[in-house]
């Protein structure tokens, strides 16, 4: 049977990256979605932007909604301070396999904890399941008609703290109006948008960014 595209992404890293190279990784990923096959990763330009969210916030405690292939996963970890630590969520067990041999050839399995199942079911075993009490950075990017109903339920299950910031990919392309009017206009956010490109593509897409007020 025909292979898929995240089996046929995870061959283009071993072909071309260098194991506990996170950045070979990352360059192999972008250049065959370039070349080769369109993905769903944040990808080379909106990657930019989210390398330097992560870099100024130095978080500690991280969750990522929507893993894929693990594309993102590898961008955020490799930045990640020692004894951080990420958490990341996908429901489709194919990608979930993929990504973590992508993130293993980058060396960073030891930062990343990749939890298969749906958000709507883990934001609240967050506490119990894995100790934490707050994230300090979430990254949304999985399926768009959740980034709401998630941030709304990880306001509820008090995993926001005063500062943590959410960064949201695809806000224009393909959208997400019902999250942004939310963090637009409540007062308890503050919220700001980084034009961008949709990945490997000349259509515009961005990323917003929110600070949690309290
Ligand atoms: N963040 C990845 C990157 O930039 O490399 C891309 C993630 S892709 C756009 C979205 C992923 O979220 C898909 O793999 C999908 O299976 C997963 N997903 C969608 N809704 C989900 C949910 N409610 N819980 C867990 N995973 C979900
Ligand atoms: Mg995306």
């Amino acid at each position: 049977t025909k292979s898929t595209r995240p089996q046929r992404l995870l061959k283009a890293v071993q072909k071309h990256a260098t194991r506990g190279d996170p950045q070979s990784v990352i360059s192999a990923i972008d250049h065959f979605c370039r070349h080769s096959e369109w993905a769903m990763n944040v990808g080379d330009e909106k990657g930019c932007i989210l390398d330097s969210v992560v870099s100024e916030l130095n978080p500690e405690k991280v969750l990522e909604l929507g893993t894929y292939c693990g594309y993102s996963t590898v961008r955020i970890a490799r930045l990640l301070p020692p004894g951080a630590r990420l958490i990341t969520l996908e429901f489709n067990a194919d990608y979930a396999a993929i990504a973590r041999q992508v993130i293993a050839w980058a060396g960073l399995e030891d930062k990343v904890q990749l939890v298969e199942g749906a958000s709507g079911d883990w934001i609240p075993r967050m506490k119990e399941h894995f100790g934490i009490e707050t994230f300090d950075f979430v990254f949304l990017d999985h399926w768009k008609d959740r980034y709401l109903p998630d941030t709304k339920l990880m306001e509820d299950c008090g995993l926001l703290r005063k500062g943590t910031v959410l960064l949201a990919d695809n806000v224009i392309c393909p959208g997400v109006p019902d999250y942004l009017e939310y963090v637009r206009n409540s007062l308890s956010y503050k919220s700001c948008y980084f034009k961008s490109h949709l990945e490997y593509t000349k259509a515009e897409d961005g990323l917003e960014k929110s600070v949690f007020l309290g």
